[in-house]
């Protein structure tokens, strides 16, 4: 069993994608551990994204996860991170395979509506910077 991190960036929160991301998500089999909503300041989002800190797009990026509510998430399942990151597609919608929620749903390389961890060690550091595991459903 792993778990990740994923999260409904702003733009799927302001565009109505709440209810077709989870059913995708469900679809797939994976299981929903935790969900919140959270409106980051900009320094929380600053926080999350550190390790892009010295990107070109880093200011744009952090204004954007800032600028509304968003919806995270801890999924659970046997390979959980690809997993989701596969149903996400790539970065690039444009580039995003046929099926995947950015190629259907993304508008912009940056608003790309969903976020997912890429590692065992980013899941572990990006769940923990939103939830305690008292809040983690087994
Ligand atoms: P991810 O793991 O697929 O989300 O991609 P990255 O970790 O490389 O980038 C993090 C987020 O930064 C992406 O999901 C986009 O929202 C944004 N981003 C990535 N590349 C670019 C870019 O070239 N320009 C802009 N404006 N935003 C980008």
């Amino acid at each position: 069993m792993e778990q990740t991190l994923s999260i409904i960036k702003p733009d799927g929160v302001a565009r109505g994608l709440v209810g077709k991301v989870i059913q995708r998500i469900e679809g797939l089999g994976l299981k929903i551990g935790a969900i919140k909503m959270v409106h980051m300041s900009r320094f929380q989002a600053e926080g999350f994204y550190a390790v892009h800190r010295e990107r070109p797009f880093f200011e744009s990026l952090t204004a954007f996860m800032s600028s509304g509510p968003a919806v995270v998430m801890v999924l659970q399942g046997e390979n959980a991170i690809a997993r989701w990151r596969e149903l996400m597609g790539a970065t690039d919608y444009r580039k995003a395979a046929e099926g995947t929620l950015r190629r259907e749903f993304a508008t912009d390389i940056e608003k790309n509506v969903v976020h997912g961890s890429d590692a065992p060690e980013t899941a572990a550091f990006e769940i923990g910077y939103f939830f305690n595991r008292f809040e983690i459903i087994a």
